[in-house]
């Protein structure tokens, strides 16, 4: 098997791979755990597995252009370039679009622990996080909207039902690190978060133990006839690597090799986020998400990681640190005692993101030798486990499903 991308589906899938018995190839052009893998949240969420795109964030886009201290920005420049997916997106932001994506991608709620579970049962490192997210949001009409939601999606089975709000004493009593001004929040008791750094380390330890043939340095430039990839190396040097299927793991640089193989799929652009860790006089007891603030806090090992931002500029290695200002004020309102000016472990990462918040699954027509899975969005490291798994059973010649029940596939067709 040959996997491109050594992110956090490239490393599930070959671990999912070699645990059949499959020989693994990974053409990674930089490090293993590049991309979007190691300074995300950490978060494995069943109740918030759902697209961006909503009537909200629709309004959102505006302000994305327009306002440099907008949480979600679009360079005005790459207008272009980005108008065909800001029309997919938002086509996909209606009520019953979105519905259609959302009770798609529920499909996977109830795998994602048991996936998660099998892994830790089998050593790997999933420590480092928790459990619980206490949400907040200053606005009263969104903060019940938003508890209101989660209840129905339990009552649906898509994620443990919410605790009651919590509102001013009781709430401060319960989290005594929130800033002033945060007066009402409540708590998603079941939601997990690990440290992707130890976690995505442990993964590619095992698959590198395990015999993996690991390519580093390696850039997939296109996929040639049959399960065979075409690559460069640092010095501009030209390779075949064969094998008896491709998968196509390269997150948000997808598109960009399918389209120079005469793949025609659902475009994945990246929606960069950013991250960094600051220290904290008293650490929060569990990871804080703020719904209008838009960013998010989490105990990590012993260090608070703070996660935020979308910026899509077409450019997805490109950081810029303004956005860095834009997030610390957000969490600066969200979280006391935290030493601002010294942050560290600066980070920026490109999540693959398709216009209606689904990923791609699936292999193009008349080429099943190659299997497509990407444009996971802010669900990488949720979906992650169960997306090897899946991709195990398909490469095994089983049908596909997701914790006992047939999964239906079409939603996430290649070329939709
Ligand atoms: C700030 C932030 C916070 C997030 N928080 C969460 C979270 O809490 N929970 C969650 O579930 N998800 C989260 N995500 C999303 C998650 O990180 C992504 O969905 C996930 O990383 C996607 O996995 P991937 O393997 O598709 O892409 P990546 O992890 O980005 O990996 C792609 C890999 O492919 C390699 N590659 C690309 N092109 C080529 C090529 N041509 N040849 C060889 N190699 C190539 C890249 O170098 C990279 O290593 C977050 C993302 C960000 C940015």
């Amino acid at each position: 098997m040959v996997v491109v991308g050594g992110g956090l589906i490239g490393l599930c899938a070959a671990y999912a791979l070699m645990r059949e018995g499959h020989r693994v190839t990974i053409i990674e052009r930089d490090h293993l755990g590049a991309g979007a893998a190691t300074g995300n949240a950490g978060e494995l969420t069943p109740q918030q597995v759902a697209p961006l795109a909503s009537p909200h964030t629709a309004r959102d886009v505006l302000a994305g252009v327009f306002s440099s201290s907008s949480y979600l920005s679009i360079a005005p420049l790459r207008l272009p370039q980005l108008a065909g997916f800001g029309m997919g997106f938002l086509l996909s932001s209606t009520h019953r679009r979105r519905a259609h994506a959302t009770r798609a991608l529920a499909q996977f709620s109830a795998a994602i622990f048991p996936a998660l579970d099998r892994m830790t049962d089998d050593g790997i490192d999933t420590s480092g996080g928790g459990s619980g997210y206490l949400m907040t949001c200053t606005d009263e009409r969104e903060l019940v909207a938003a508890h209101t939601r989660y209840h129905a999606r339990a009552s649906e089975r898509w994620g443990e039902a919410p605790g009651a709000i919590l509102r001013g004493e009781d709430l401060r009593s319960f989290e005594p690190t929130l800033a002033p001004g945060i007066e009402a929040g409540f708590l998603l008791p079941a939601e997990r978060y690990l440290d992707p750094v130890t976690f995505v380390a442990s993964l590619a330890r095992r698959i590198t133990q395990q015999g993996a043939d690991v390519r580093t340095g390696l850039t997939a430039t296109r996929l040639a006839a049959g399960a065979s990839v075409v690559c460069r190396d640092e010095a501009g040097r030209e390779s075949t690597i064969s094998g008896d299927r491709v998968i196509v793991a390269a997150g948000a640089w997808t598109s960009p090799l399918l389209r120079r193989s005469g793949i025609r799929a659902t475009r994945i652009v990246s929606g960069k986020g950013y991250s960094y860790t600051v220290p904290v006089e008293r650490m929060p007891r569990h990871l804080v998400h703020s719904i209008d603030r838009h960013c998010v806090v989490i105990p990590m090992n012993d260090r608070l990681r703070v996660v935020g931002m979308m910026e899509f500029d077409e450019r997805p290695d490109a950081f810029h640190p303004a956005r860095l200002q834009v997030l610390t004020k957000a969490a600066g309102g969200l979280i006391a005692g935290a030493d601002w000016d010294r942050r560290t472990e600066e980070w920026v990462g490109a999540r693959p993101m398709t216009a209606d918040g689904m990923p791609v699954l699936g292999s193009p027509a008349g080429r099943p030798e190659i299997l497509v899975a990407a444009g996971h969005n802010m669900h990488g490291l949720s979906l992650g486990p169960v997306t090897g798994e899946l991709l195990a059973a398909l490469i095994g010649g089983r049908s596909p499903q997701v914790a006992g029940s047939p999964l239906d596939l079409g939603p996430f067709a290649l070329d939709r």
